[in-house]
C-alpha cells in the first residue's frame, strides 16, 4: 500500500480487490489451461479504467503515482499473474511515452491509452540481452522515416495496438519509434508457446516499410539505449509487485492446505518442517514487497531507482519460484498436480527471471552500481 494511503488510493485498492475476487481469481486456472484470456475478459478489464491509472489527468487518466500503480498490480496478481503482467507491459510503455514523447505524440496517443493496450519491443531473434545485436532499422527518406524489422517475444504482442520499437538509425546508433498496428506495413507473427504467464499474449511483430514522421521518435536519435534501460527500470518495479502477488497467492494456498491436512493425527501446521517452509515463503514475499515499494518510492521522489528496481525483480523472481517450490512440497502430490494452481504459479514466476532483463544481467547491473559507490 502506498505510504500516502489517501482515501482515493484506499477506494481504488478496494475496487481492485473486488474486481480481482469477482472477475480474475475464479478464472486463474482456466486462463492457464486455455493459454489465453476468455472471450470478453480484456473488454471488461478495459472498462474498469485500470489502463489509465497512471495517465496524467490532462490525458483523461487518474494520475496515480508509481507506488499505487505497482500496488494495484500486486493485488491483481494475487488472482492471476498474467493479467497483472499485461498491465505491466502497458504501463511501462506509457511511462516511456510520457518521459520521452513530443507534446504532439503524447496528445495523439495518450488520450486513448485507457482504451488501447501499449507494448514495448526490443528483443529480436538474434538476442534480447544485447540491444546492439538487433537488425531492425529506421532509415531517413526525405522528411520521414522508414522502419523495417521483426521483433519477437513481445509482451502483449498481438493484443496491443501501439508499440514502441527499438531500431538502429545508424550501425552503432539505437533509437526508439512508436508505431501503430493500423499503419501500412505492420503485421503480427506467431504467439509464443510459453510455459508460464499463459494468459499474457507474448508474440512477434513484423514491420515492413512502415512510414512515420519525426514526431514518432521518442527522445532524440541515439537515445534508444537510455529509453530501453528506462523501460526496464519501470517494468522491474512492476514485476516486483506482480511477484509479491504471486507469493501471497502461494502463501495462502500453503497455509490453507496445512490447516486442513493431517499427518497422522496432527495437522501439518504442527510440524516444524511446515513452519520452516511457511516462514520462508512469508519472508521471501515480504522482502520482495519492501524492495518493490522502496524502488517505487524513490521513483515517486524523483531519485535514482535503477538498482532498487533490479533488486526487486532479481530477488523477487527467484524468491517466488523457491516459495512456489515450498508450497508445492506442502501440498505434496496435490501440489504436483495440474488440478491445483501451485505448479502454474512457479511457471508464472519463472518467466520473470528472463523477461525485462535476465537475472544474470540484473546481477551485473546491481554489482556495477555497488562498485561505483
Ligand atoms: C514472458 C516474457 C515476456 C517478454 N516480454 C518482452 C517484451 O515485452 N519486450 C521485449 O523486447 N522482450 C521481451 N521478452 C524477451 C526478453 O527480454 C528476452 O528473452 C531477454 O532479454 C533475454 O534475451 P534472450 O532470450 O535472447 O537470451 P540471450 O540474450 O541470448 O541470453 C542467453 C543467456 O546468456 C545470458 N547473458 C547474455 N548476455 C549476458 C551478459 N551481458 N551478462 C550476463 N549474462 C548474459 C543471459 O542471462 C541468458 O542466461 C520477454 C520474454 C519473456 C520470457
Amino acid at each position: 500500500m502506498s505510504t500516502r494511503n489517501t482515501a482515493a488510493e484506499k477506494l481504488l485498492l478496494q475496487m481492485v480487490d473486488d474486481y480481482t475476487a469477482r472477475e480474475v481469481a475464479p478464472l486463474d486456472m482456466a486462463i492457464d489451461h486455455a493459454q489465453d484470456y476468455p472471450e470478453g475478459f480484456m473488454k471488461k478489464l478495459t472498462e474498469t479504467g485500470f489502463l489509465g491509472l497512471m495517465l496524467p489527468q490532462e490525458f483523461g487518466g487518474a494520475e496515480f503515482g508509481p507506488e499505487v500503480t505497482a500496488t494495484v498490480l500486486n493485488h491483481l496478481a494475487r488472482g492471476n499473474a498474467s493479467t497483472a503482467v499485461t498491465l505491466e507491459g502497458h504501463f511501462k510503455t506509457i511511462d516511456q511515452i510520457l518521459k520521452f514523447g513530443t507534446p504532439a505524440l503524447k496528445q495523439a496517443l495518450l488520450p486513448s491509452a485507457n482504451q488501447r493496450i501499449f507494448a514495448f519491443s526490443m528483443t529480436e531473434a538474434s538476442g534480447g540481452s544485447n540491444p546492439m545485436g538487433i537488425s531492425s532499422t529506421a532509415t531517413r527518406e526525405g522528411d520521414h522515416w522508414v522502419i523495417n524489422g521483426d521483433k519477437i517475444m513481445i509482451t502483449n504482442g498481438g493484443l496491443a495496438q501501439v508499440y514502441c520499437v527499438l531500431v538502429k538509425t545508424a550501425p552503432d546508433q539505437l533509437s526508439v519509434f512508436v508505431v501503430d498496428q493500423d499503419m501500412p506495413g505492420f503485421s503480427f507473427g506467431k504467439r509464443e508457446d510459453f510455459i508460464g504467464l499463459r494468459g499474457t499474449p507474448v508474440g512477434e511483430i513484423m514491420m515492413d516499410h512502415i512510414i512515420v514522421d519525426d514526431d514518432h521518435l521518442l527522445g532524440h536519435l541515439g537515445d534508444g539505449g537510455l529509453i530501453g534501460d528506462s523501460a526496464h527500470d519501470d517494468a522491474r518495479i512492476l514485476m516486483g509487485a506482480v511477484l509479491t502477488g504471486i507469493m501471497e497467492h502461494e502463501l495462502k494456498i500453503a497455509t490453507d492446505y496445512a490447516k486442513e491436512r493431517k499427518a497422522g493425527d496432527k495437522p501439518l501446521t504442527e510440524l516444524q518442517v511446515t513452519h520452516r517452509k511457511v516462514a520462508d515463503i512469508a519472508m521471501r514475499k515480504e522482502t520482495t514487497k519492501l524492495l518493490y515499494q522502496r524502488a517505487a518510492q524513490l521513483k515517486a521522489a524523483g531519485q535514482p531507482y535503477s538498482e532498487e528496481a533490479a533488486m526487486a525483480k532479481a530477488h523477487g523472481s527467484r524468491a517466488a519460484v523457491a516459495a512456489g517450490d515450498d508450497a508445492l512440497q506442502i501440498l505434496a502430490g496435490y501440489g504436483y498436480s495440474r488440478e491445483y494452481p501451485v505448479e502454474h504459479l512457479i511457471r508464472d514466476a519463472r518467466a520473470m527471471e528472463i523477461a525485462e532483463g535476465t537475472v544474470e544481467k540484473m546481477r551485473s547491473a546491481i554489482a556495477t552500481a555497488e562498485f561505483q559507490k
